[in-house]
């Protein structure tokens, strides 16, 4: 018998299965291998600080840090490597934003994150107000550790590439699926959460995600670029640009809508030639107050879910991942504003 049958292995499902064993719990899971999945996606950034008005991410002092040390773990664990640390250069649009960057400067919140306003000596990035720096922020590179324990559990017969049937769950006391007897079953199937039977009461709000990958051999950035989008330095003079934030369509194919607004918010800040060579799309799990759920579901013992990763899931994966497994195995309380009580 599992401890755990966890379904779904994005970078959600791949946390729980790698904080479970790192605990001494057995698990097995399910996951049907979306090339297009969040994770598979994801543009990989982690940045303290966000949005037009640059406020400290949710809980960014503490979730980051957690992230950072347990992704270190596994580079060393697995002996690969997917963690960049890179500053984030921040174009400052406005005398406003100018304002805004300074006033941070002198908070004692901001202080450690953000430098003075400097200009980058580019000649093909636009920035008449010049740019801020952000630190201490990463590029990850998710798909190699998604892979690599992907393998792992494949290697060990513990991860089975089929789509899970709700309809064939045994409920006793313990989780009975075809040959396989598990404690507990975990539900970390990303927006398809939207399809599950038990868990479809919560109120989900997919924000499906366009993204460009461009050769371009001037540009020449060692740092993240943002202004509306992100342009992210991936070697041999490749970058990511993204990403797009559509609420009503979840197919997971690339339109000519969000081609147009990326390409033309790219074109306000690059001014030399680059060379469109690849493109994706994926659907965020957000759902509507922007923050992740777990919990067991109000029926069914035995059966949790563990979604809502959102925008941000490589920042708040590892931690949410490890107290819904200390909420299941050590009875610890689950913080009110991310537990499925409060959409029941
Ligand atoms: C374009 C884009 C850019 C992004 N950029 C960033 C970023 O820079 N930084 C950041 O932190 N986050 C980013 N995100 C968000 C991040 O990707 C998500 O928060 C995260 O990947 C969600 O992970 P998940 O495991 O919950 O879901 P998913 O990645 O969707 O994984 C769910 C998995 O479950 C499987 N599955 C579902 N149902 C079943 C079933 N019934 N049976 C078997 N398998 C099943 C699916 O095939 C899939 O593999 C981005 C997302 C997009 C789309």
């Amino acid at each position: 018998m599992f401890d755990f049958l966890i379904i779904g292995q994005g970078i959600a499902g791949t946390m729980l299965a790698y904080q479970a064993q790192q605990k001494g719990f057995s698990v097995c899971a399910f996951d049907t291998h979306n090339p297009n999945s969040a994770s598979n996606v994801a543009s990989g950034v982690v940045n303290p600080i966000t949005g037009r008005k640059m406020l400290k991410t949710w809980k960014a002092d503490t979730i980051i840090p957690y992230a950072i040390d347990t992704y270190k773990a596994i580079e060393k664990e697995l002996d690969i490597k997917f963690i960049h640390e890179i500053p984030i250069a921040k174009i400052i649009t406005s005398e406003e934003d100018v304002n805004l960057w300074n006033s941070k400067l002198e908070d004692s919140r901001y202080q450690n994150n953000i430098s003075p306003i400097q200009s980058l000596n580019n000649p093909h990035i636009n920035e008449a107000f010049g740019v801020g720096f952000i630190q201490p922020t990463f590029w990850m590179n998710m798909k190699i550790m998604v892979q690599k324990i992907r393998t792992n559990l494949l290697k060990n017969n513990l991860l089975f590439e089929e789509n899970f049937n709700y309809s064939l769950i045994e409920f006793d006391d313990t989780i009975k699926y075809k040959n396989i007897e598990a404690k507990y079953i975990i539900f970390a199937e990303g927006f398809n959460i939207q399809n599950n039977p038990f868990f479809n009461f919560i109120p989900f709000k997919p924000a499906k995600g366009e993204q460009f990958k461009i050769y371009s051999k001037e540009l020449k950035l060692d740092y993240i670029i943002n202004k509306n989008i992100f342009i992210i330095p991936l070697g041999n003079d490749t970058y990511h640009v993204g990403s797009t934030y559509i609420w009503d369509d979840e197919t997971e194919m690339v339109t000519e809508e969000g081609r147009k607004e990326v390409l033309t918010k790219l074109d306000k800040i690059v001014k030399c030639k680059y060379e469109v060579i690849d493109e994706k799309a994926g659907i965020r799990p957000t759902i509507k107050d922007r923050r992740p759920v777990l919990g067991a579901h109000p029926e069914h013992k035995n059966m949790y879910v563990y979604n809502g990763m959102g925008t941000k899931g490589i920042s708040l994966a590892p931690y949410f991942s490890n107290e819904l497994i200390l909420h299941i195995t050590e009875n610890k309380e689950i913080d009110k504003e991310i537990g499925i009580q409060r959409f029941i």
